[in-house]
């Protein structure tokens, strides 16, 4: 994926929310036909009968007719693959689509390969039924079959062309790394380096809380609350920036230095659950306290350090160098004599071994143990089975 920034006028604007307006009413569409199956009905269509509706629906239906075929087309052909991954188990069911939160469509063939370099820092792609979009030149644009428009929930508007990036080779030294991911310092090396991923500073929190206060008070659907929403979706949107740019920076160089690294298997989606609510044995109908806002708390920390995204853009960026190893132990087992006792860790931050008295900071005596650790086998070896004629995709990892 090779991302730019897109910069619309008012006008074009416009025109490319009409055409997100089409590809998300198609989806749901889709959606709506594929989740009202029912046993006595036939077969539900597939997306050769789905493009055939459309046709009708264009027929019929002036407004839809207005629009970009390709768009939504191609917003029916995302559903079937969405369809499809779902019933191959890598994807969760495909959900509705929601105005402001997933505006975006999808550009194919020939009509992808249509933009014009500017001068040496703007550009502009033609997209059909809106024009020539202007968007900057931060990279060079790649070869691609397609390209996707979305608009955050920021406003700002975005062309990716679709591409996958060649792996980073490997520098050829033989060197390993282990990497201990945590909630005070986000990443551990073995070397030695703590890394922290970028949150939003002081001031930026207070504002954020204050927003939000203002939000609560707001009347549902006034002018006041979706301005604060907007300045909301602004902050969210730029402690997101910050975490993804530390994640591609930190994932980048640890593929660009060493030949190995070794990472904890941890399932953050499991770990960054909420926690059961514990039955009263007592009374019936009540619950017992289960420590849910400090679990709130410790998955806020969890989601805030990007562990997820780090370790999915090393496998892309390091392909095959990659190895998960074992969590169990490694924060409380001395990395010099191997002695594991809770005792050992004297502090969140202090490790102090009992039988040989090694001393240091308990994430890089715990990233030195999954240096050395065993690897544990991928789940999923053998790749999943994709059409010669398809774009190409990310492997995906469950
Ligand atoms: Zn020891």
């Amino acid at each position: 994926m090779s991302r730019f920034r897109l910069y619309p006028t008012p006008a074009q604007q416009a025109a490319l929310l009409g055409q997100c307006l089409h590809a998300r009413y198609v989806w749901n569409l889709a959606l709506e036909q594929w989740s009202m199956w029912t046993r006595d009905k036939g077969p539900t269509p597939g997306f050769p009968g789905q493009c055939r509706h459309l046709t009708e629906a264009r027929a019929a239906f002036g407004w839809l007719r207005a629009g970009s075929q390709t768009v939504q087309q191609q917003a029916l052909r995302d559903f079937d693959q969405a369809v499809k991954n779902f019933y191959a188990g890598t994807h969760q069911r495909p959900t509705w689509r929601k105005a402001g939160r997933h505006e975006g469509f999808r550009i194919v063939g020939g009509q992808a390969s249509r933009w014009v370099k500017l001068n040496r820092k703007w550009a502009k792609v033609n997209v059909p039924k809106v024009g020539w979009v202007r968007f900057r030149l931060s990279q060079a644009v790649p070869e691609a079959k397609s390209y996707r428009i979305t608009c955050d929930r920021a406003g700002r508007w975005h062309v990716a062309f679709a591409v996958v990036p060649p792996p980073i080779p490997a520098p050829g030294t033989g060197e390993v790394v282990g990497v201990d991911r945590g909630v005070t310092v986000s990443a551990a090396l073995s070397t030695g380096e703590l890394l922290t991923c970028p949150r939003l500073s002081g001031r930026e929190q207070a504002r954020l809380k204050h927003l939000q206060r203002c939000l609560a008070r707001c009347r549902p659907g006034s002018n006041r609350r979706g301005r604060v929403k907007a300045a909301i979706a602004k902050l969210y949107a730029r402690v997101t920036d910050r975490r993804k740019d530390w994640g591609e920076k930190t994932s980048t160089d640890l593929a660009r230095r060493f030949d190995l690294i070794r990472v904890e298997d941890l399932r953050v989606k499991q770990l960054a659950r909420r926690p059961k609510p514990k039955a009263d044995p007592q009374r019936p109908g009540a619950y017992l306290p289960n420590r849910r806002r400090q679990k709130a708390g410790l998955n806020r920390g969890i989601l805030a350090n990007g562990w997820g995204l780090l370790v999915a853009r090393l496998e892309h960026k390091a392909a095959g160098r990659v190895e998960k190893v074992k969590p169990a132990y490694t924060s409380q087992t001395c990395s010099v004599c191997g002695h594991c006792a809770s005792e050992n860790r004297e502090s969140q931050a202090v490790f102090r071994c009992v039988a040989c008295g090694h001393h240091a900071n308990a994430d890089v005596n715990a990233a030195v143990n999954i240096a050395a650790g065993r690897a544990v086998s991928a789940r999923r070896e053998t790749p999943v089975r994709v059409s010669s004629k398809r774009e190409p995709q990310l492997a995906t990892s469950a």
